[in-house]
């Protein structure tokens, strides 16, 4: 953990998180020992020696961003991935395993300084993340609360294959991998399911089904006797149904539903962790790109376009249907994905609201608590209560009027570290159409 002090922040507006938050004006949030001590009027803040008082002159306090899907190891960039996995195949030894960290590390470092105080790792190379978390927990770095799962486990040709996962030909196998990673001390275990936008060779075949069944069941039952959840890249109807009955905790991405599915999800199947019910984690950032870029803009073939459409459809239905039947829906953004960069979480909420249709609230609520919850951190995170850990993100303007005002982070803490006018590092060609695409109306 960074070092941290006694701070008190005076004249805030609190936003705390919860379903229904309202302004809260003129609030004194009390931070000690990285957790907040007390919520008290402005008026009866502790002021004596040992806190540093802090005057937020009316700006909106509320708790940090938790973004539930993010790859470390791009930019946002739009590149082929293919040349990627070749280039990690080269940094896999003691020099090249150092620059990954690295570059983990920045990209973490981003998601931070634009206001996520808690993120997802979804599958990068070399099991460079966990070494990345290690360094932010132990203090060496400051860097957000990161959950880490080292690499993926993939099959043969299947997504991710040599770039963020590691290959399974068996049941045996997916079960001794997982073991694998778990001691390399990863936090959950991320499967891909199904292939993706840019491993499909035919239009219709973003979400063709990789992993048999019996490999998904033995990788979660692996992982669940050690304790950790499975989250899994899944983005057909089909890989969803596979996915739920093998026992994974969280759909990332998704696809529209069945009554069957909407059966597993209510935890039918019995197979999730105890203590857990199915989730499904709403990544409408990196498929929007190719609904409303050329194929040009976003480097992809007229194939891929015609997939990105396809799943860009399927995961907003997926997200609606969740909330139409009582299942949780979490946010991220899957950066390194072409066109979303690390400080983008802000527009995966704005997103969530527009083309999902939810209030403001709501998707605030999502993009903190329910996050939280999901990664089974609603004790510790996702709210501004006292007692929980201090991430919190200060704003100049109200995000329940607009969503905007998210990406203008004017501070951040993060554990209690207390990060004044952190500096995102912007690609201005990429905020320019990324705020052309927010313009556009949905159709
Ligand atoms: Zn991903």
């Amino acid at each position: 953990m960074a070092k941290t002090e006694n701070i008190v922040f005076i004249n805030a507006t609190l936003l705390d998180g919860t379903a229904d938050m309202e302004p809260q004006v003129d609030r004194a949030i009390v931070v000690e020992n990285g957790r907040i001590a007390a919520i008290v009027p402005t008026g009866q803040a502790p002021v004596g020696p040992g806190y540093r008082v802090i005057d937020l002159a009316g700006a909106y306090l509320m708790p940090g961003l938790i973004n539930m899907h993010v790859h470390f190891c791009g930019s946002g960039k739009p590149t082929s991935a293919g040349d990627a996995g070749a280039l990690m195949k080269k940094l896999d030894n003691p020099l090249g395993r150092a620059i990954v960290r690295k570059l983990l590390r920045k990209s973490a470092q981003q998601q931070l300084a634009s206001g996520v105080t808690t993120v997802r790792g979804a599958g990068d190379p070399l099991f460079a993340d966990i070494a990345v978390r290690d360094g932010f927990n132990s203090g060496k770095y400051v860097g957000p609360r990161l959950i880490a799962p080292g690499t993926g486990v993939t099959v043969p040709n299947g997504h991710g294959a040599g770039l963020f996962a590691k290959i399974a030909e068996t049941p045996e196998q997916a079960a001794a991998l997982v073991r694998e990673i778990a001691a390399h001390g990863a936090d959950v275990i991320k499967l891909f399911v199904t292939g993706g936008v840019f491993d499909a060779t035919k239009v219709g075949e973003p979400g063709v089904l990789r992993m048999s069944p019996e490999i998904a069941s033995a990788a979660c039952a692996a992982a669940h006797k050690l304790g950790l959840p499975v989250m899994a890249h899944v983005e057909s109807t089909e890989g969803v149904q596979v996915a739920l009955a093998a026992g994974v905790d969280t759909i990332e991405h998704g696809a529209p539903m069945t009554d069957e599915i909407l059966a597993l999800y209510k935890g039918a199947a019995g197979t999730q962790l105890p203590g857990r019910k199915p989730s499904v984690t709403c990544t409408i950032s990196p498929s929007l790109p190719f609904v409303k870029l050329s194929p040009e803009q976003t480097h992809s073939t007229e194939i891929q376009k015609a997939n990105g459409d396809i799943v860009c459809a399927g995961i907003i239905q997926s997200a609606r249907e969740a909330l139409d039947n009582g299942i949780d829906v979490g946010l991220g953004t899957d950066s390194s994905c072409p066109y979303v960069t690390q400080y983008d979480m802000w527009r995966e909420v704005a997103y969530f609201a527009k083309y999902v249709g939810v209030s403001n609230a709501f998707a605030l609520h999502t993009a903190t608590a329910v996050n939280a919850r999901l990664l089974g951190l609603g004790d510790e995170t996702g709210t501004i209560e006292v007692g929980k850990s201090a991430d919190m993100i200060v704003l100049e303007k109200n995000p329940l009027d607009d969503l905007s005002a998210l990406s203008d982070v004017k501070h951040v803490m993060c554990r209690g570290a207390y990060l004044e006018h952190p500096k995102v590092k912007h690609l201005a060609e990429l905020d320019h159409d990324l705020d052309w695409i927010m313009e556009q109306p949905v159709d």
